[in-house]
């Protein structure tokens, strides 16, 4: 990076950079936000119908987890987790005002 361009940035005129809130709260509207626009996750839980062992009733592969005995599932982000992303990005990306 050169010192001009680093110049830019510290004094807030990059186009790549925008004023966002320190944190991630109700009171700026974040967690209304983030609970609209769910943000999800794929998981690995365990198949309902074969009880994680991935067999079929008549024998033969589970045909819900192909055998596997796990499924993907999306769950939502829970909402401490995007306070702590966030939280992190601030910390490291953020540049106090001078
Ligand atoms: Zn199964």
């Amino acid at each position: 990076m050169t010192d001009q361009k680093r110049l830019t940035e510290l004094q807030g005129d990059s186009p790549d950079y925008v004023l966002m809130p320190r944190s991630l709260t109700s009171e700026n509207g974040a967690k209304e936000l983030l609970t609209v626009a769910v943000i999800k996750d794929a998981v690995a839980v365990t198949c309902d119908a074969c009880g994680g062992d991935g067999k079929g009733l008549y024998g033969g592969d589970c045909s819900d987890c192909n055998g596997d005995g796990d499924v993907w599932k999306d769950v939502p982000v829970p909402w401490a987790t995007c306070k702590d992303i966030y939280a992190m990005v601030v910390k490291h990306l953020g540049k106090e005002k001078s």
